[in-house]
């Protein structure tokens, strides 16, 4: 079966000013990577729909939805917080970011595709319930996983976060829930400072030094997560998919390199297969150095696609 590849033009146009490294690029980067590495034409295209109301609310406040789209500019730039920011394209992209997450759940659940990566923007991982933050906007992986219990009846979903923020704005919102474990590697400490003494035991964060190789976060994800996932035995995981723990990426320090992402898709796709016939929806948060985002993305979707 095949890997679907979900994104939306939109995407491309929610711009938060010229020196803001969230920027279209990285949507374009990883497309040419794949176009380049012959990956493109074997995966299943499709445009991503709007997440409606009902899927937003799953996950975040309605006074928290509402305000989103009453502050969204028809000129200009409206800040949200330090470093998130929407113009006039950005509310539709965020719909659209979070629908791909949706999309994905269904074609993986129909038996359409084996699994899904979304190539999206704005990210997801750091909004909470009813809050925008670190270039976040509507929690896209969330979005997906309220989706997976609510309208598929799953029981058990995954999460699994390897961007090197911890993935705040998802544990917020899934704290309280046990259908679903979050699994996250993250630098600490560093932004947004959460995570290193919150979890419990269907919220795994696994706080990572500056400096932390890859050989380290390998050893990390076979200490912490892996047995976790065992034990919960997953019907779908959702990767929140950050490559800026990747060596080349400033954003932040850890030293990771693509065959570091390509072995943690493997570890977590042979988890996916045990239990839940290979259901995963993948979904694009951080990754700033664009070469080696692009490469690391081309890894991990190699990976998925079984290519
Ligand atoms: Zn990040």
């Amino acid at each position: 079966m095949q890997t679907a590849y979900i994104s939306h033009k939109l995407c491309l146009k929610h711009d938060m000013g010229a020196h803001h490294p969230e920027c279209p690029a990285r949507i374009h980067a990883i497309e040419d990577q794949l176009i380049a590495s012959g990956l493109f034409v074997y995966l299943q295209h499709h445009d991503a729909p709007e997440a409606t109301r009902e899927q937003l609310l799953r996950v975040h406040d309605a006074d928290y939805v509402d305000s989103i789209a009453a502050v969204a500019p028809q000129h200009g730039m409206v800040q949200l917080d330090g470093d998130t920011a929407m113009n006039p394209y950005t509310y539709h992209a965020a719909l659209r970011a979070a629908g791909a997450v949706v999309m994905g759940v269904d074609l993986v659940m129909a038996g359409r595709v084996e699994n899904a990566f979304c190539n999206i923007r704005p990210p997801g991982h750091h909004a909470e319930r009813g809050r925008a933050m670190g270039f976040c906007i509507f929690n896209n992986v969330a979005v997906g996983a309220a989706h997976a219990l609510a309208q598929h009846g799953l029981q058990r979903v995954a999460i699994a976060d390897f961007d090197v923020h911890h993935g705040n704005g998802t544990e917020n919102i899934f704290h309280g829930e046990p259908r679903v474990m979050l699994c996250s590697t993250f630098q600490h400490p560093f932004y947004p400072y959460a995570g290193a003494d919150s979890g419990n035991d269907h919220i795994i964060n696994v706080p990572l030094p500056a400096g932390t190789s890859g050989a380290e976060f390998r050893a990390a994800v076979t200490q912490h997560w892996l047995p976790a996932l065992e034990d919960f035995q997953p019907q779908m995981i959702l990767f929140s998919a950050g490559f800026d723990a990747h060596r080349d990426d400033d954003m932040a320090m850890l030293r990771l390199t693509e065959p570091d992402y390509a072995w943690v898709t493997e570890q977590v796709k042979r988890i996916a297969d045990k239990y839940a016939r290979g259901r995963i929806v993948s979904a694009l948060e951080g990754g700033y150095e664009l070469h080696a985002l692009a490469r690391s993305a081309q890894a991990h979707i190699k990976v998925l696609s079984g290519l």
